[in-house]
């Protein structure tokens, strides 16, 4: 099978920089016109680049959405009306037209309460140890797969070619290319079918066994 995450670590669209949202930006077509914006009428500021430097600031200051909401809305508040300051900071994304593919939360595993961003101790249990903290990252698990296989779909295509007319170039001995695999692709033949691999980080959230 594809093996994603490789493919993920060697495209440049796709970058993990921050701590709260994973983000792909598309190229913008129209770049050159919205340059021109002016953020307010007595102003000559570009909102394109007022808005590249907020950015900058709120990922640099490692602050929650929320509280980056909340600053955007204080620097709005002063603006003259009307203005094209977005008003919070999904609309801020979106103008700079940056997908928010994930967000983070943290919970105490041991009263399962959740905990405010950046807390590390949960207040509940008075529980210090790191281990009792996990990280939960929500994920639009459809929009994901979506731009996923949307950009993956030429090698996936090349790939299938070959499962089809098992050719194992690298004799890699894949999934696809085993009996198995061979026989449902022939069970279901006028479908499209999709395989992949998750890759988790193995961490539990409940305890299965004591
Ligand atoms: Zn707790
Ligand atoms: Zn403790």
């Amino acid at each position: 099978m594809i093996n994603c995450e490789y493919d993920e670590c060697n495209n440049n669209d796709f970058n993990i920089d921050d701590d709260t949202d994973c983000s792909t930006s598309d190229n913008d077509s129209s770049e050159a016109e919205s340059e021109e914006v002016c953020l307010h009428e007595y102003t000559n500021v570009s909102t394109k680049y007022y808005c590249t430097d907020l950015l900058n600031y709120l990922r640099a200051a490692d602050i929650s959405k929320s509280h980056s909401t909340h600053l955007i809305t204080l620097i709005k508040s002063i603006l003259p009306t009307p203005n094209h300051l977005p008003a919070t900071m999904d609309d801020l994304l979106l103008f700079m037209n940056i997908d928010n593919l994930f967000s983070r939360r943290s919970i105490c595993l041991i009263c399962k309460g959740n905990l405010e961003y950046k807390q590390r101790k949960c207040l509940n249990c008075k529980c210090c140890d790191e281990k009792s903290i996990a990280d939960i990252y929500d994920i639009n698990l459809k929009d994901v797969f979506t731009k996923l296989v949307k950009r993956l779909t030429p090698i996936i295509e090349e790939y299938k070619q070959k499962i089809y007319n098992n050719i194992d170039e690298q004799e890699t001995k894949d999934i696809p290319f085993g009996y198995l695999y061979g026989e449902l692709l022939k069970e279901y033949s006028s479908e499209n079918i999709l395989s992949l691999i998750l890759h988790l980080d193995g961490v539990g959230l409940t305890r299965s066994s004591k």
